[in-house]
């Protein structure tokens, strides 16, 4: 008999009976979302300031996006890439000239991107660089998140994603974030192929690396002959006030690696974006993916990327930072350690007080009606839809210093 959920409780118990115990989640059991606000089973309104982590962007259940699915789920859903149909090509071309790149291959999740991006980088590296096989490295930085899988999480620095979980696949070069003398060390590697970055790290608690970082780390690559890869999966499609966070340095990657808001939330579909000169170095039967660029994807992912330009949301998303950021720096608070982000992308430094940590003014927020998580101990990260008004941002930040003015 499938349950008929009733209350919160309910819900969260078969969760831990039946489901695996690999998240931690904030009690709020919700049942339908619209805009910027979540519902829960009770009733209760939320402002949702997570967005799913950065994947519903253009808010939540966007009539266009909602209504490209369901007209297409109508007609076709998946043909698998074994023939043509009549939505990948028009995605292709809508989404290669939108970032501007020679092409894209679609996949599902972010991580999927992610590997998708490393092979292609290793393939380029023995194609065209002359690498000698099996032996291309890519540099990576402490602190990244790129998901979940076995290859992703080699590249990891955090114990809790690759302990226990050995043995990794090798080939990586770890060196610290926003650090520009490690990253001309590692270069000299003769045998490096690519680096790959996130222009903001999002997962480590939104550390924004320096002015010049990315524009210096490209050129620096560039002049090695080595691929700068930027994984702009949570910081892309307009989250950061620009459509990417490497436009905020002019910075044009090599490969870009694109997910999460590029379905506005309503389902797994991710990019990965090259010029001919890479792209083509995989070919037919060397990569790909069942529902990768199935035709709702298609269709979805076109309606998500013109609602951030029909609703001018990458502009939304840096005049509410802006407010965000000098709202939450001018509050006096001893609980408040550090401020920081870009554009709708923010975190707040929690100093525990007495024995009061992030998580108890998530909880604290959660009772008020504002729903964020804290990523680590002490960060808690702020994105709420970019469709969020100023007048709700502002109600909704209120709430927020009400939350940590409890624990004063
Ligand atoms: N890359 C970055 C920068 C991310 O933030 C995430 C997820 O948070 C991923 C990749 C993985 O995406 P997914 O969970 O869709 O596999």
């Amino acid at each position: 008999m499938i349950e008929k959920i009733t209350s919160s409780s309910q819900a969260i118990s078969l969760e831990n009976k039946y489901g695996a115990h690999n998240y931690h989640p904030l009690e709020a059991v919700l049942q339908r979302a619209e805009g910027p606000f979540m519902w829960d089973v009770e009733g209760k309104r939320y402002f949702d300031f997570l967005s799913a982590y950065s994947a519903v962007n253009q808010g939540h259940c966007h009539p266009k996006i909602v209504g490209a699915m369901i007209e297409q789920a109508q007609k076709l859903t998946l043909t698998s890439r074994a023939f043509y149909n009549d939505c990948l090509g028009v995605f292709e071309k809508y989404v290669a000239e939108y970032f501007g790149y020679d092409k894209v291959l679609p996949m599902n999740s972010g991580a999927e991107a992610d590997e998708t991006a490393l092979k292609l980088c290793r393939k380029w590296a023995y194609m065209k660089k002359g690498l000698p096989e099996n032996q291309a490295k890519i540099i990576v930085c402490d602190g990244n998140f790129h998901g979940r899988t076995i290859t992703i999480i080699s590249m990891s620095t955090d114990p809790e994603s690759y302990g226990g979980f050995g043995p990794f696949t090798p080939g990586f070069i770890k060196i610290p974030y926003n650090d520009i003398p490690a990253l001309e060390k590692a270069l000299e590697d003769t045998n490096v192929a690519g680096f790959i970055v996130e222009p903001i790290q999002g997962e480590a608690g939104v550390f924004v690396p320096d002015d010049g970082y990315l524009r210096q780390a490209a050129s620096l690559c560039k002049a090695k002959n080595v691929l700068f890869i930027a994984d702009e999966v949570q910081t892309g499609i307009g989250r950061t006030g620009k459509l990417l966070a490497c436009d905020h340095e002019e910075v044009r990657p090599d490969i870009l690696v694109l997910g999460k808001a590029l379905s506005g939330g309503t389902m797994p579909v991710s990019a990965v974006l090259a010029n001919d000169d890479i792209m083509l170095c995989i070919k037919p039967g060397e990569h790909g993916s069942t529902f990768g660029g199935n035709p709702v994807a298609c269709r979805v992912a076109i309606a998500a990327l013109e609602v951030i330009k029909e609703e001018n949301l990458t502009e939304k998303a840096e005049y509410l930072g802006n407010i965000f950021r000098e709202e939450m720096r001018s509050f006096q608070s001893e609980m408040i350690e550090r401020v920081r982000g870009k554009g709708l992308l923010n975190a707040i430094i929690i100093r525990p007080k007495n024995g009061k940590e992030a998580w108890d003014v998530c909880v604290k927020m959660k009772e008020l009606g504002v729903l964020a998580k804290p990523t680590h101990q002490h960060i808690i990260r702020f994105a709420p839809p970019l469709v969020i008004s100023e007048s709700q941002l502002r109600e909704a930040i209120a709430l927020i210093k009400e939350a940590i003015r409890s624990f004063e």
